[in-house]
């Protein structure tokens, strides 16, 4: 391996990079000095792909052909709500592959989610290539706390079409809470308040010296800024058809341009108190006649709006704090992260709930990669002396099928790996498992928090425009760089030259929003900056390499009898973890049994996201009943699952695989795909 090992936060909305060395962590920035990279993609008339920026900027000129927000849907299957919410919002199509899960048609081709994921993961790799000089083929790649065994597996195949190797997958707000407490020797007990585009969870952490220990965690994955965008976009929608009785919702590409109006103006509230815009040319009245948006908006309507949405972010944090067995009043710092953090209105609730202000120093858009980058360090230079790397070698050394070497992007799902076996086509019932073994971990106790440390409020000042190069923790009292969320050009008032360069035919007349005059966008629409150096800043003498006691977000349970399941592996327990369970046949001289896995807290299999199946095979023959097959599940440190079986009667290892659902959609092999991606990313 060579190079650094990268830290990328791939993010629903933005994706960000950022690698750790000797002087501390460096937030790495593309050419023009950006730190946030969209994580959007779009299908050119030419054939090439368009990644980042300049295909958001495609959104509002060909929203048909331009794909975001795909991390909402990766390792979901195509009847989910969640897939059947986006097909009917977004404006590129979505369509159902041979084995159930959701494919993008652009252009006339298909691409599974991981391939689209792959797209940014490789527009990242290139963003930290041309910065650092270097390759850059090894990254820690941060996920959701509460991403299940098929989004997590669904994220490592994207990485390795990207031609990364994906050296750990990490929860964000574990990477978050690394970003601030690696280095600090603390102990505290700390809150990561996650609010992004999409998504929102909530995580407490025990920080303890260089252990980092989740003590619950939780979320919703129908709330964030996305959320509100609709809300304030619905408004619009209404004051135009009020208008011109034009119903844009009707309209794809015109409701495509209301929500990135809305995004745009939701934004300018949080600096200032009111917004004006208008839109030329949202749609054409009778006789081609040009119909026009002007729209008004105080942050206290905004907020009016955005309270009942953002209350639910409480409720998540109350089941949080109820699993960790604390109030909110016992935790000694929070953390914001996600871009939505930003509104003054969550500071406020947030400061409410928690009774303190939160941490004010951190940058709520790049603590994660930044988080990444430490463990990413850490595993490239501490690796087998770390009590991470122990532990990871005591699993390695025992013999197990990883799903995620099942062929997850391979041509063939069906295809054998490792000792894996081919499953005869007519499959026997599975029996009942027996009963289990295994114990639960021990509850973990916690120690009294010490008394929170005073802090600062949050900073609010604008950026200088253009301010941004490299993202090492600046030292004090410059301000570290910060990012134009969206560029003015995108609402350009202009003329038809500033808008985005690729003009598909038959959209000429697409024109970006207009700022009412005097308005002076890009300073307006600039985050605030961070008032200190966040992470460890060369540390002065050599910080112990982190130990991440992480949990699970969801049980893993399998199949019983009448279609209900057993959890083997409960919520919330610590991984790396393992169970073990006894699997028996029902017939004489069964070959083979066949259990459904799934992860979720039903008791009722159906009511739980299915993962696939379990499959033992080639059991050496023997009277019903007389054969006991100890399975035991696992779970890595990254949260991806792996089975070991073994013969309870020769202690001979026994032949079991997991094949996962959804993931074998894929439409071509990996070399393929790689192959295609490298072709099309557009240079
Ligand atoms: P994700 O983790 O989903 O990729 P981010 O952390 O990048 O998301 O957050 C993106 C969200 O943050 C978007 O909904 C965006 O509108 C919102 N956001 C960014 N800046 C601001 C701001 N200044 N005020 C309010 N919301 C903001
Ligand atoms: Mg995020």
């Amino acid at each position: 391996m060579s190079g650094p090992v990268i830290g990328i936060d791939l993010g629903t909305t933005n994706s960000v990079v950022a690698v750790a060395g000797e002087q501390g962590v460096e937030v790495l920035v593309d050419a023009e000095g950006h730190r946030l990279i969209p994580s959007v993609v779009s299908f050119h008339p030419s054939g090439e792909v368009v990644v980042g920026r300049a295909a958001r900027d495609r959104r509002l000129l060909d929203a048909q052909n331009t794909v975001y927000s795909v991390k909402r849907l990766i390792g979901r299957p195509f009847d989910s709500e969640e897939v059947r919410r986006a097909r009917s919002r977004f404006a590129f199509e979505l369509v159902q592959s041979p084995a159930g899960g959701v494919l993008v048609q652009a252009r006339n081709e298909s691409y599974t989610l991981s391939e689209i994921s792959a797209f940014v993961l490789r527009e990242v790799r290139r963003v930290a290539e041309a910065a650092t000089g270097e390759p850059c083929t090894a990254a820690v790649v941060t996920v959701p706390a509460n991403f299940n065994e098929l989004q997590r597996s669904a994220t490592k195949a994207a990485g390795r079409v990207a031609g990364l190797d994906v050296l750990r997958i990490l929860n964000e707000p574990t990477a978050a809470a690394l970003a601030y407490g690696y280095g600090r020797g603390s102990r505290e007990r700390v809150v990561v308040f996650d609010l992004g585009g999409g998504t929102f969870d909530v995580t407490i952490l025990e920080l303890a010296g260089e252990v980092f220990e989740v003590l619950a965690t939780a979320g919703d994955t129908y709330l964030g800024g996305d959320d509100i965008d609709g809300l304030v976009a619905e408004q619009m929608a209404e004051a135009f058809l009020a208008h011109h009785r034009y119903d844009a919702r009707n309209d794809r590409q015109a409701y495509e341009r209301l929500r990135a109006a809305a995004e745009w103006a939701k934004c300018q509230l949080t600096p200032q108190e009111e917004v004006q815009l208008r839109i030329e040319e949202l749609a054409y009245g009778p006789g081609g006649v040009s119909l026009d948006l002007t729209f008004g908006l105080t942050r206290s309507a905004l907020e009016a709006m955005a309270m009942p949405l953002l209350s639910r972010a409480f409720d998540v944090c109350e089941e949080a704090m109820r699993v960790a067995g604390i109030r909110p009043t016992q935790i000694d710092n929070v953390i914001l992260v996600g871009g939505s953090t930003r509104m003054p209105l969550v500071h406020r609730m947030v400061e409410d709930y928690f009774g303190r202000t939160p941490l004010a120093h951190i940058d709520p858009d790049v603590v994660v990669a930044q988080g990444a980058a430490i463990q990413g360090r850490a595993l490239a230079t501490s690796r087998a002396k770390s009590r991470l790397g122990k532990v990871a070698l005591r699993r390695v050394s025992q013999p197990r099928v990883s799903i995620e070497e099942i062929g997850v992007v391979a041509p063939d799902p069906r295809a054998d790996v490792g000792r894996a076996s081919r499953p005869p086509s007519a499959r026997p019932p599975a029996p009942p498992p027996l009963s289990p073994s295994a114990t639960a971990p021990p509850p973990r106790p916690a120690p009294p928090p010490p008394p929170p440390p005073p802090l600062p409020p949050p900073v609010a000042t604008l950026a200088k425009p253009g301010g941004a190069e490299l993202g090492l923790p600046p030292p004090l009292p410059e301000a570290p760089p910060v990012e134009p969320i969206r560029p003015a050009p995108s609402f350009a008032i202009g003329s038809p030259d500033e808008l985005p360069s690729f003009d598909p035919p038959g959209l000429g007349r697409a024109s970006g929003l207009d700022a009412p005059s005097g308005f002076d966008a890009p300073s307006a629409f600039d985050p605030p900056s961070y008032d200190a150096p966040l992470i460890y800043d060369a540390p002065p003498e050599p910080v112990a390499p982190p130990l991440l006691l992480d949990v699970t977000p969801l049980s893993l349970g399998i199949e019983t009898v009448a279609g209900f399941c057993e959890h083997v592996i409960k919520r919330n327990s610590a991984i790396p973890t393992e169970q073990m369970r006894l699997f028996s046949t029902g017939t004489d001289d069964q070959r083979e049994v066949v259990v459904r896995i799934c992860q979720g807290e039903s008791r009722r299999l159906d009511e739980n996201q299915l993962l696939g199946e379990l499959h033992l095979s080639e059991i050496a023959p023997g009277p019903r009943g007389s054969v006991e097959i100890q399975v035991t599940f696992m779970l890595d440190a990254d949260g991806t699952l792996a089975v070991r079986g073994v013969d309870g009667r020769t202690g001979a290892e026994q032949h079991v695989r997991i094949q996962l659902i959804g993931l074998q959609d894929d439409v071509a092999g990996l070399e393929e795909m790689q192959a295609r991606l490298e072709a099309k990313m557009a240079r």
